[in-house]
């Protein structure tokens, strides 16, 4: 079963990991390479142990800690083409680099990992789906419009991680940024608005949708409640009312969740477990992975790094 867990997901950085077993992959690696280490051993997962690194595409928040990252450990690095010859230009680590094509799938142990073309302002953006034989993950961010392929790629996955960057009214009424980085943001080479993304969920929504980790939100232009409400709305208006919807913020990890399939049929229970008083469990707890319990912000300080924009 696959899991996912979000490092960090803004403007300042972006960085989550998806196991499975002993495979871990790191996707995108947009914090600062002392971060990464913090939020991965804070998760129960040694820094030493990643399996790779995936890059959805080159853009600083999503690869700048690659290069100090990489220097203690070799770690491969899978990306397309175009996106590592970018990214190698400021990287002074020896790195195993695997290269693919946008559109290829390959294998990283027993992940499946399928790999599609988005539309943003970067040389060969791509987004994946991770599958294991029970269970799938759709991971895009930095997406300017949903596209036919996204749709299609992303239909029926039972786990979505996906930007909501920005509320269309709070950008509009943003005093902060000039007009043309408001354009930038929204044109169809820029980031999901919350009902963009809406829209996509509505149209990826199957019967196996247990779980949505909204990413990328813009930290003046957008609220995690709003962007949580204006999604579930949507999945409400469709009949579909049992999908868990959280939002992955830059300051607070997501612990390690196992994908909600199994959630959805769990073991059986013998009598004499129903008499023991235990707790109940909220099914919107997510099960860690058994390794040391993770403790999100404990010891997690704020980056400081200047936003380009969002
Ligand atoms: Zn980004
Ligand atoms: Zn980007």
């Amino acid at each position: 079963m696959l899991e996912l867990a979000v490092l960090g997901s803004g403007s300042s950085g972006n960085s989550a990991l998806v196991c499975l077993g002993e495979t871990r992959i790191l996707i995108d690696a947009g914090l600062s390479a002392r971060q990464l280490c913090l939020r991965l051993e804070n998760l129960g997962v040694d820094p030493d142990s990643l399996s790779a690194i995936v890059l959805t595409h080159e853009h600083g928040d999503h690869t700048r800690g690659i290069d100090v990252f990489c220097r203690k450990r070799s770690v491969p690095i899978y990306g397309t083409t175009h996106t590592c010859a970018i990214v190698r230009e400021n990287v002074k680590s020896e790195i195993p680099w695997h290269h693919f094509e946008a559109g290829n799938d390959f294998m990283i142990d027993d992940i499946k990992v399928e790999s599609f073309s988005v539309p943003h302002d970067a040389v060969d953006p791509v987004g994946f789906v991770f599958r294991c034989n029970r269970s799938s993950l759709g991971v895009v961010s930095d997406v300017g419009h949903v596209t036919r392929m996204i749709i299609e790629r992303l239909k029926g996955v039972d786990t979505l991680f996906v930007e909501a960057n920005y509320d269309e009214v709070m950008l509009q009424n943003d005093t902060h940024r000039p007009w043309s980085t408001k354009q930038r943001i929204s044109n169809r080479h820029g980031h999901l608005s919350n009902d963009q993304t809406a829209e996509l969920v509505r149209q990826i929504a199957s019967e196996n949708l247990r779980r949505v980790v909204l990413g990328h939100l813009s930290s003046d232009c957008n609220a995690p409640d709003l962007a949580r409400q204006v999604i579930i709305k949507k999945l409400e208006a469709e009949g579909l009312n049992g999908v868990l919807v959280e939002c992955a913020m830059r300051k607070d990890p997501l612990p390690l969740c196992k994908t909600a399939s199994e959630e959805a049929a769990p073991p059986e229970i013998s009598p004499e477990e129903i008499d023991e008083e235990k707790p109940a469990k909220s099914a919107r707890v997510c099960e860690s992975t058994g390794a040391s319990a993770p403790t999100p912000s404990a010891s997690v300080e704020e980056w400081s790094q200047t936003e380009w924009a969002f």
